[in-house]
């Protein structure tokens, strides 16, 4: 933890004591999680597929992801899944410092991935980011680039849509509902290799649309980083 960080949480835990955002037990000022929900990370190595960032068992690699690799963090299932619903509810951003220190370590341990030039948060409609005062995915995103020292560009992609949320529809209205992802025409990546992150991967059509996006502007490699992936039963 960078000292800045440190002195940040160490104020504000005398005035809101932190607690953990899964299960908000209170938990000393110099930690994101419980000992407990911390656990939630400790999966064992073959839990995702490297290919599309699902459970092995609901792996969706033969319908071709627009992305070349994906690491993933955690199940999106508690007591992860309060964690994500304590970022879109703004009340810490504990969680997503968390998921994005455990992305961080996986990178560092990937010297292919760890030669990445970018880190690209998958964006968050404006109106949406006014009223949520933060993108879980940028938070997640910076974690992920403070750990790694690979640099942050949370300004290509933008969300231009009315904010709709993607968890509220079903598979086939989620991919239609992904046009409104852009990217600058004079936005030039060839041959960049581009981490992209999201906070929960479900049917993968945001990340799908993304990284056509991106590599529509020349991006050579694009590997989605998840900080949670729903398990095989929820993705109807
Ligand atoms: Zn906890
Ligand atoms: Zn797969």
């Amino acid at each position: 933890m960078k000292k800045r960080r440190k002195i940040q949480l160490f104020l504000l835990d005398l005035l809101y004591p932190n607690q953990c955002p899964c299960c908000h037990r209170k938990i000393p000022w110099n930690r994101y999680l419980c000992d407990m929900c911390q656990t939630l990370f400790q999966l064992p190595p073959d839990t995702f597929c490297p290919g599309c960032g699902k459970p092995v068992e609901s792996c969706f690699c033969e319908r071709g992801p627009a992305y070349d690799h994906a690491i993933a963090a955690a199940l999106y299932q508690e007591p992860a899944r309060s964690g994500i619903l304590s970022l879109k509810r703004a009340e810490s951003k504990n969680f997503a410092y968390a998921c994005g220190e455990v992305l961080g370590r996986m990178v560092i341990a990937d010297p292919e991935l760890l030669a990445y030039d970018l880190i690209v948060p998958v964006p968050m409609a404006k109106r949406k980011k006014k009223k949520r005062f933060f993108n879980p995915a940028e938070e997640i995103a910076r974690e992920m680039s403070s750990a790694t020292g690979i640099p942050l560009r949370a300004d290509l992609l933008e969300d231009t849509g009315t904010g709709a949320a993607q968890h509220t529809l079903s598979a086939k209205e989620r991919a239609a509902n992904t046009g409104h992802f852009q990217i600058p025409q004079t936005a030039d990546l060839t041959g960049y290799r581009i981490l992209l992150c999201d906070d929960v991967l479900t049917t993968g059509s945001t990340m799908n649309r993304c990284a056509e996006l991106l590599k529509s502007r020349g991006a050579a490699v694009v590997t989605a980083a998840a900080a949670t992936t729903t398990p095989a039963q929820e993705d109807s």
